[in-house]
């Protein structure tokens, strides 16, 4: 099979060994409280019930239906609402969250299945958004959005991002392994309600164990020719979309521009799987399977869990944690965010949480800059970090856009390779922030006149 790459990246250790070979497991005994980030993803919601309230499994808990990029949020557990606060989440110190104390009797309010190949291109868009479905892989974007592109714009291909590239996580790879059916169903149904012709999975080549289980899948469902798996070269960030759409197809996204722009969507594969769950049970984005692993963790494994599950409630009944654990991490070590510890809800997007020892982390302090250029090397986005950070430390924002600080799709190669440990991610994301908020106030100033 031919191997397909992408210009730049690196090759950080795996380390997927730790839970490469544990299947998904569903926990014995789960926390009898969730904590419900009241927004996961799109719009910011309101809260639909209140403290005192009973709520069935998969009822609409929260919503904002008014916004187009609205994503309603469900319970993941039946009981009933203790109370609405402000907590930790990975999304920053102060998300309003839901709790709800489960009454054990397993209600459920799931939607009626909908058959994806009958009804209307409408039907199916609502059905999605209906779900609760957004990006499982990444930033929680709204999938009902992404599956309608705009006026003018045709998908002809869906890739589903099976590349699964930040080191230590695993869980797509069972997820593929474990339901493929399920992955393909999925993928279809998505090819289907967008036009696309074509779909491709792209794997990474350190998974080619799955290729036969994967076309046996395809086959299966009647799909021969129509999907196919292309294989991947084994390098972050393989699953980012420039670097993804670039491997498999050989196009480049242009400046400022999104996937469909050169005839892709692509959707990560725990997305793929929700979907085909929401049209064929019916049944709401309500849990996540996730790695739990890191040196500093003694119980490894691949878990699916109610979202809003609080990750210190599993400890230590589910996942024992060794002194040596120094720092806790949401999602993968290249692009997840540092937690102070396990006290936050997991989320829609949760793919991994890490418990990483001292060897683990690198605790080097920052020197000046060497000019050496290996930021610019490794790039996979051709930008030249060294000089959109130089621009930021001296706040010329106007410069740091033209050397195209929002072109950095923020994966961290540049920051990895640095040798004199300088946090240009940190800065870029600052940097990030900062033109999305001042852009953000002057179309509100537009809009108001
Ligand atoms: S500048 Fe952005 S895209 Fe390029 S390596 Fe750094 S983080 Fe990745
Ligand atoms: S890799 Fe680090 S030291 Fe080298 S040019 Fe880039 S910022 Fe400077």
């Amino acid at each position: 099979m031919k191997m397909h790459t992408f210009r730049g990246g690196i090759h950080p250790p795996e380390k997927k060994e730790l839970t490469e070979h544990l299947s998904i497991e569903v926990p014995g005994s789960l926390p009898k409280t969730v904590s419900i980030p009241v927004t996961m993803g799109g719009a910011a919601n309101k809260p639909l019930v209140q403290a005192g309230d009973d709520v069935a499994c998969g009822q609409v808990i929260a919503d904002n239906t008014a916004h187009p990029l609205g994503v309603p949020v469900h319970a993941s557990i039946a009981g009933k609402v203790k109370k609405i606060e402000t907590r930790l989440c990975v999304t920053g110190p102060e998300q309003l969250c839901m709790v709800i104390e489960g009454d054990g009797s397993g209600r459920t309010a799931f939607m009626p299945p909908l058959d994806p190949f009958k009804c209307t291109r409408e039907e199916a868009l609502k059905r999605v958004h209906d779900a609760g479905i957004v990006g499982m892989g990444g930033a929680a974007f709204p999938t009902h959005v992404k599956l309608n592109p705009p006026a003018g714009k045709q998908a002809e291909y869906i890739i589903a991002n099976a590349a699964e590239c930040e080191p230590y996580l695993t869980v797509d790879k069972h997820t593929m392994e474990e339901t493929p059916a399920r992955l393909i169903d999925g993928l279809a149904i998505v090819m289907h309600s967008t036009g696309a012709s074509q779909g491709i999975i792209a794997l990474e080549a350190n998974k080619t164990e799955l290729i036969p289980v994967l076309e046996k899948a395809i086959a299966d469902g009647g799909y021969a020719g129509k999907i196919e798996v292309r294989l991947c070269k084994t390098k972050y960030p393989q699953g980012g979309e420039k670097s993804i759409v670039k491997a498999v197809l050989g196009r480049e996204i242009p400046s400022g521009g999104l996937p469909v722009d050169v005839g892709c969507v692509i959707q990560n594969v725990g997305t793929l799987c929700a979907i085909s769950e929401a049209f064929r049970e019916g049944k709401p984005l309500i849990e996540r399977a996730l790695t739990v692993s890191g040196g500093g963790c003694e119980t490894p494994k691949n878990i699916r869990i109610p979202v809003g599950t609080v990750i210190a409630d599993l400890i230590p009944d589910t996942i024992k944690i060794s002194p040596e654990a120094v720092k806790v991490i949401s999602g993968g070590p290249m692009m997840g965010v540092a937690m102070p510890s396990g006290n936050f809800p997991v989320a829609k997007n949760t793919s991994g949480v890490l418990f990483l020892t001292a060897a683990e982390t690198d605790t080097r302090s920052e020197s000046p800059c060497l000019g050496c250029g290996k930021c610019v090397s490794y790039c996979s986005c051709r930008l030249t970090p060294v000089l959109i950070v130089r621009a930021l430390k001296t706040s010329d924002i106007d410069a740091a856009c033209r050397f195209g600080l929002m072109d950095c799709v923020e994966c961290g190669s540049c920051a990895y390779v640095c040798p004199a440990r300088i946090p240009l991610i940190q800065h870029i994301r600052v940097g990030k922030a900062l033109v999305r908020n001042t852009r953000a106030a002057q179309q509100k100033k537009q809009g108001g006149k």
